[in-house]
């Protein structure tokens, strides 16, 4: 497959876009995925030159390749580009529609001149036969060019309004972009801190419980130094998955920082957030960490869960300070294990 075979429809990049990361064998990440659709829709030609040599040579095209085109021709800065060029288009459209507004404005100024000329005409004493029918003719295409002036505008509009369209777009990728976590493609740090935010608000408006889990893999450092970095960012990748898919759609799974994730449960007691988070336990346990590539085994990982519910009327550190307090103490305790507050 390959971007010069161009595909309009975006239900049909979006397949061609899957097929291709399940072929390479990548994760369809946010990331990833918007290399691969911005490749196969032949948006930048820099980018596609460039993957079209890397899909030759699958050994180069990992998900860290990925992540770098990413932030190369796609990421923040390409972003604030991007928006600055929407801001841009824009304001020219904006520019188009004033002009035809005042146009329209003009003409609708000479239409009402040539139907009050007709007008003292028709009302004219001694008008003739041949003049009402001058009058006549003169009005037909008076009204003729009140239509070609109205399409015009509307033509205008509808412009202005695929430039606002698009410009919003951009505007929901660059929002997207700025709450994801690039590595693992969940909720990052910033996405944490306003989700948790709204939630407490929440929970203070309707008394409903509200749990959070504070989630940390087990001698991780060991593992980066044991197998590198590389294997180790795959790592938090795979437990970024368990975790995601693990829970429902209420729930905020963050990477908080490092090998630390979070989770937020509204509507969550903390009984019921004790047993999810073993469940968690468990199936981040029971995965063996596999490198896809090589194949290569490297054994069983654990995390330390400490996990807390929100006491009404307490601020949101303290909150937090308590689900940390307790994931120390779950490493106290000998980690893979799960401890309430
Ligand atoms: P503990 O069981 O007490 O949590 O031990 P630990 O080794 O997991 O904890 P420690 O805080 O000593 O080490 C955390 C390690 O996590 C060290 C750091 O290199 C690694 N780490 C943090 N962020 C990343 C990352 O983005 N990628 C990789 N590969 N490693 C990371
Ligand atoms: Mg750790
Ligand atoms: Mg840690």
């Amino acid at each position: 497959m390959t971007a010069t075979t161009k595909i309009a429809n975006p239900r049909d990049i979006a397949h061609t876009v899957m097929a291709l990361i399940n072929e390479l064998n990548l994760q369809p990440t946010p990331q990833v995925y918007h290399v691969f659709y911005s490749y196969v829709s032949d948006e930048i030609p820099e980018l596609c030159q460039l993957l079209k040599v890397l899909i030759k040579n699958t050994q180069e095209l990992d998900e860290e390749t990925v992540f770098r085109i990413y932030h190369k021709y796609l990421g923040s800065h390409a972003m604030e580009q991007h928006i600055n060029q929407g801001v841009e288009g824009l304001q020219a459209a904006v520019e188009r529609v004033e002009e035809a507004v005042h146009s329209v404005m003009r003409d609708t100024e000479l239409f009402c001149d040539e139907f009050d000329s007709a007008s003292q005409k028709l009302s004219s004493d001694d008008i003739t036969l041949d003049d009402a029918r001058s009058v006549s003719r003169d009005l037909s295409g008076t009204s003729q060019k009140a239509r070609e002036c109205y399409g015009s505008f509307n033509g205008s509009l509808d412009e202005y309004h695929k430039e606002v369209r698009r410009v919003r777009n951009e505007l929901e990728l660059v929002r997207r972009d700025a709450l994801t976590d690039t590595l693992t493609g969940i909720a990052n740090r910033k996405n944490f801190d306003n989700s948790l935010r709204d939630a407490v608000t929440t929970t203070m408006e309707t008394g409903a419980p509200l749990s959070l889990l504070m989630i940390d893999i087990d001698h991780f450092k060991e593992f980066n130094d044991n197998f590198g970095h590389r294997a180790g960012d795959g790592v938090l990748k795979a437990v970024a998955r368990v975790l995601v898919s693990s829970t429902k759609g209420a729930d905020t799974v963050a990477r908080y920082g490092g090998e630390e994730f979070a989770v937020i449960l509204p509507n969550t007691t903390k009984e019921n957030s004790e047993k999810l988070a073993n469940k968690l336990r468990e199936n981040v346990s029971t995965q063996r960490i596999i490198n896809k590539k090589t194949g290569k085994d490297f054994g069983k990982l654990t995390v330390s869960i400490g996990l807390t519910s929100y006491q009404l009327g307490e601020n949101i550190l303290e909150f937090v300070d308590r689900a940390d307090k307790a994931l120390y103490l779950a490493k106290q305790d000998g980690r893979n294990t799960c401890v309430p507050q």
